[in-house]
């Protein structure tokens, strides 16, 4: 919906929502919040995010996350598991859970690894996993190149309900490899990144989810062919998904010239064509929701030379107003950029949230689209600063964020 309305909320759910809602509503009980020309909107769930929790708590652990989280308006954030140790077993998962519970914040999902270790040979325990409270399977950071254990970890998901995510790289093709394969990577002498090791992986998964019937997704699609190979999956009525990061939306390797290290990420940031593409693939569907890819790192991962740095920047905080940017410039509209983030998440990971209706958990966010902040170490909740966008100003911003119908941010 799209209109001037009140939202009601009762014990932690939305009890009624439409124009004049509220009216006669009186008592010392209830709250009245006025965000009268803001943007009230389902709280965002992100389907990919690093928490570093257990391993690398110096650069994110569940709390920090979960704060930065709230402060970006999500309500719900699936985690990686490419932490130390890999989350490949129930004790990790539970543990994760269990910080997700005491941070009191925006909802935690873990996604468990796929093979042990993440190292692409022998499937994990995946009901135990599931039972842990485990939502989905990625081997991420990684992709799993072998394609018979990739058939049988599809056949694993698919028997217990649970999403793939894949890391579409084929590791062979990308050995060596600092930026995307590209004129900026010849100039600067950099070992490139081809497209065509995003491709072939992507054209094999589709041939192994339409073989096993498992709810299959691509992790940051970046490159044009990929959104052309989903698109043609897609018009045949196969139920695989894909994510983008607003980085893959805003960014080309052009960004790499300077060797900046905050815009080493993988895959990597590539070329006018395939931001289009991927633009394209955003509106009509074709990619159906957008993730951030979260990514914290320390100086100490980043301020050093190019090589040894490691990929990745945070992406919480500074969706909403990259974002809008794109809403601003009549890229997307309004509505599809919600349904980006909060609905088609939800759906897809079959998590709670992601609407407005009335009867469904208040999870939440407002937004102010025109307040102007900078994006710096100070003003983030992230333990990482990690961006190319730091002492950026930008507009739009989530002022308050809920989750059950308890306030979990306010700004
Ligand atoms: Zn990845």
């Amino acid at each position: 919906m799209d209109e001037v309305a009140d939202v009601v909320i009762e014990a932690g759910r939305i009890a009624r929502i439409g124009r004049d809602a509220a009216a006669g509503l009186s008592g010392e009980k209830i709250r009245v919040l006025d965000v009268a020309g803001r943007w009230v909107v389902p709280g965002f769930v992100d389907l990919h995010a690093h928490f570093r929790e257990p391993g690398y708590e110096y650069k994110e652990d569940v709390a920090s996350g979960l704060r930065a989280a709230a402060a970006g308006g999500f309500t719900g954030v699936c985690v990686m598991p490419n932490t130390k140790p890999i989350n490949d077993t129930r004790a990790i998962t539970e543990m994760m859970m269990a910080r997700g519970r005491a941070a009191a914040g925006p909802r935690l999902y873990p996604f468990a690894a796929a093979t042990v270790g993440s190292a692409g040979e022998q499937l994990t325990e995946m009901a135990d996993l599931r039972d842990a409270g485990a939502i989905g399977v990625s081997d991420d950071g990684k992709c799993l190149m072998n394609a018979a254990v990739m058939r049988a970890a599809l056949e694993y998901a698919r028997t217990f309900d649970m999403l793939f995510s894949q890391h579409c790289e084929d590791h062979d093709l990308t050995a060596g490899a600092q930026m995307h394969e590209g004129h900026v990577s010849t100039r600067l002498g950099l070992q490139g990144w081809p497209r065509a090791a995003e491709d072939v992986i992507v054209a094999r998964d589709l041939i192994l989810a339409e073989l096993t019937g498992a709810r299959y997704h691509v992790a940051h699609v970046s490159s044009l062919g990929a959104v052309r190979l989903l698109r043609e999956a897609k018009s045949r009525g196969l139920a695989v998904s894909a994510e983008v990061t607003p980085h893959h939306l805003l960014l080309t390797h052009d960004a790499l010239i300077g060797f900046d290290t905050a815009c080493k990420v993988n895959p990597p940031l590539r070329e006018p064509e395939d931001i289009a593409a991927l633009r394209e693939a955003l509106r009509d569907g074709t990619i159906d929701c957008i993730a951030t890819d979260h990514a914290p790192h320390s100086p100490l991962e980043k301020q050093c030379e190019f090589a040894a740095a490691s990929p990745g920047m945070i992406g919480l905080e500074p969706a909403v107003p990259l974002l809008l940017d794109l809403v601003r410039d009549g890229l997307l509209s309004p509505m599809r950029l919600v349904e980006a983030l909060s609905t088609k998440p939800a759906r897809l990971g079959k998590l709670e949230g992601g609407t407005l209706k009335a009867g469904s958990v208040a999870d939440l966010a407002v937004i102010d689209p025109e307040r102007r902040w900078t994006i710096s170490q100070a003003s983030l909740s992230s333990r990482s600063s990690n961006t190319p966008f730091l002492n950026k100003e930008v507009r739009g911003k989530a002022i308050l964020t809920m989750v059950a119908g308890q306030i979990v941010y306010e700004s």
